[in-house]
């Protein structure tokens, strides 16, 4: 497997020109038309079967092959963020303040390399579905692709994913079985009491005293009720309420977002912020308006898979240059979705340390996805599906 890097740093430069053309045209979510239309053009050309529009702006590419039963997913995200990139790149971004800072240009252009190859000198036998995805930063792309049926229409044995990884050395390939990736809910809190004058509270029903004393009381729930041993975050990122000082407002709101590596603690979070929160309220007098929106959910890598994930990575790489079993991350990802409805792994890519050794993370104005990867990521997607689309998937 080792000879596919090789075989693909050989064929690596159109696709790093590719990945520069789409950083140069970065689209935000549910706006990657061009990116999608390019996207949907070459898998035509290269003879896959493709679906524009689903999800919004999603894209899928099907080839089947010979009569293997098997059934491959592997998704590649395709959006940009909100960012003035100041990266000072010749390819940088023509769309003002939109910027490819995550390396999404970086995942289309690896998988469409791969895709290319896998077309034209793929050994596999079975069905190939490849996700191009729109709308991963916040908007959730995912669901709405599975709102429109994308394993009803593709059914998937299993589904792969990556992201490129700043920090950890460039090729690096890193696995973790289980919760590998936060869940992220925000919840938006309204308390309301009676206003009045600041020199006579007794005739008012403060908000901010039961604003404050919820606040306090939150930083109880992780320390208290959550198993020491496991990741949870409770955080109020936001409190506003007030204009004057001899002023006591009818109302205050907050905002928190809260953290969790298990769908379990995610419950109890839920379920202990609600009550605390109604509870705390009420003993002061003070109506609670709760939100509570669930945003990205835990994403679980699942044992078989990412043990077959891991092992392409070490016939590819050797062991010295696959982590087997990396820490969790504490960012969220919408391919959590995909992977409650079917079994998979999604892994990280090493970007490397950045300029002079030092670590740009991703969403900073200053990131570029490596275009080394574009070779290594691409041969890692070819020997996965030639792997899992063999006659005999555990030869
Ligand atoms: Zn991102
Ligand atoms: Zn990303």
């Amino acid at each position: 497997m080792k000879l596919l890097i090789s075989e693909l740093a050989r064929r690596a430069d159109e696709f790093v020109a590719l990945r520069r053309d789409i950083h140069q045209n970065p689209e935000l979510g549910f706006n990657e038309h061009r990116t999608s239309e390019l996207v949907a053009q070459k898998l035509a050309t290269w003879g896959y079967e493709v679906e524009r529009g689903l999800g919004g702006t999603g894209v899928v590419g099907q080839l089947r092959r010979g009569d293997g039963k098997a059934r491959l997913g592997i998704r590649a995200d395709m959006d940009a963020l909100p960012i003035e990139e100041q990266s000072g790149k010749s390819y940088s971004s023509g769309n003002h303040g939109i910027m490819h800072a995550c390396g999404h240009d970086g995942h289309t252009a690896m998988l469409l390399a791969a895709a290319k190859y896998l077309a034209e000198e793929g050994k596999f036998c079975g069905t190939l579905n490849l996700i191009f995805q729109p709308a991963e930063e916040g908007l959730g792309g995912a669901t709405r692709m599975l709102d429109d049926g994308l394993f009803e229409k593709y059914p998937c044995d299993a589904v792969f994913a990556a992201h490129n990884a700043p920090g950890l050395p460039q090729g690096y390939l890193a696995f973790r079985t289980g919760p590998t990736m936060a869940s992220s809910d925000r919840v938006m809190v309204t308390l309301s009491g009676v206003g009045g004058h600041g020199a006579m509270p007794h005739k008012a029903i403060d908000p901010i005293v039961a604003g404050a004393s919820i606040v306090m009381a939150l930083q109880t729930i992780v320390s208290r009720n959550v198993d020491p041993a496991l990741v949870a975050v409770v955080t109020v990122g936001m409190f506003h309420g007030g204009t004057a000082c001899n002023v006591i407002p009818d109302s205050v709101t907050m905002e928190l977002t809260v953290r969790a590596l298990d769908p379990d603690v995610r419950n109890t979070l839920e379920s202990r912020i609600t009550a605390l929160i109604r509870s705390q309220a009420e003993s002061f007098g003070v109506k609670a308006d709760i939100d509570y929106k669930r945003g990205y959910a835990v994403l679980v890598n699942s044992p078989a898979e990412t043990d077959f994930a891991r092992g392409v990575a070490l016939d590819l790489l050797g062991p010295e240059k696959v982590i087997l079993h990396g820490p969790p991350v504490s960012g969220s990802e919408d391919f959590a979705f995909m992977l409650e409805k079917c079994p998979g792994c999604y892994l990280f890519i090493g970007n490397g340390f950045g300029e002079a050794g030092s670590i740009c993370e991703v969403h900073n104005p200053h990131y570029d996805f490596n275009d080394a990867n574009v070779a290594i990521g691409s041969a890692y997607w070819v020997g996965l599906a030639e792997k899992f689309l063999s006659d005999s998937p555990t030869a």
